[in-house]
């Protein structure tokens, strides 16, 4: 039950990792990483504790890459498993998705993507976010977002990853918690404070239905129509 991302000039996963072991408070079931190393995204899950998922990418050093997202997963929709831990992949692995919340029409979209030809590996709501986001991609990863937010009901803070694009990500939110922070060292994103205050003490709330993009310099936050917005920083001056 908990999302971390990461864009910089350092090695992702163990990152992530650290990140996703600050969020344990928040009770889970599975946990997994995708870390895009500029040529392909590779996704490492697994049910089970975080050391499971350590274990599995060797403490994250077998997954290449300086941009990459986390997931904590508390199952809503479908069992507990390796299969329905996140992140989720579109049908070609070119874009990946992690979830906190529940889809609430997710069984009316996986019916029409079906209907379209579309295979669903999972047992998850997340998973028509995936495949939504591939039926609408158009080259143009922030069109795609809203697009697709504007036919999801229920509660979401999302990652995703395009392939198409190396140097960036992007993440939204909707009636579950996200956060944006920045250091010398690249961008972030977590469902709470604790999971970057080790790297980075400027955190924006991130309100409802904005979309944010992550570069390794600059973060920029959007509105549903596109339009860029400013925010503030909020200095986080208390320890963990
Ligand atoms: N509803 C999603 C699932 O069951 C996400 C659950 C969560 O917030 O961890 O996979």
């Amino acid at each position: 039950c908990g999302i971390v991302g990461y864009i910089g000039g350092e090695q992702a996963a163990p990152i992530l990792l650290d990140g996703l072991s600050k969020l344990e408070y928040r009770g889970y079931d599975s946990a997994g990483l995708a870390v895009f190393d500029g040529k392909n995204i590779n996704i490492a899950k697994t049910r089970g504790r975080l050391k499971n998922l350590s274990d599995l990418t060797n403490e994250g050093t077998n997954l290449n890459g300086t941009l990459g997202i986390g997931h904590t997963r508390w199952a809503t929709h479908g069992i507990p498993s390796d299969t329905n831990a996140h992140p989720h992949f579109n049908a070609d692995e070119s874009i990946v998705v992690v979830h906190n919340g529940i889809i609430e029409n997710y069984v009316k979209i996986k019916k029409q993507l079906q209907s379209k030809g579309y295979e669903f590996k999972s047992e998850t709501d997340t998973e028509v976010v995936a495949l939504l986001l591939d039926y609408y991609y158009n080259g143009n990863p922030l069109e795609t977002i809203e697009k697709v937010l504007t036919k999801l009901e229920g509660s979401y803070a999302l990652g995703m990853i395009f392939k198409d694009y190396s140097d960036e990500f992007y993440a939204v939110r909707k009636d579950s918690p996200l956060i944006v922070g920045e250091s010398q060292n690249g961008k972030f994103i977590a469902s709470d404070v604790p999971a970057i205050l080790k790297y980075s003490r400027d955190v924006y709330f991130i309100e409802n239905e904005e979309i944010v993009k992550l570069t390794r310099d600059h973060i920029t936050f959007y509105n549903m129509d596109l339009e860029e917005i400013k925010k503030e920083t909020t200095s986080i001056n208390w320890d963990i």
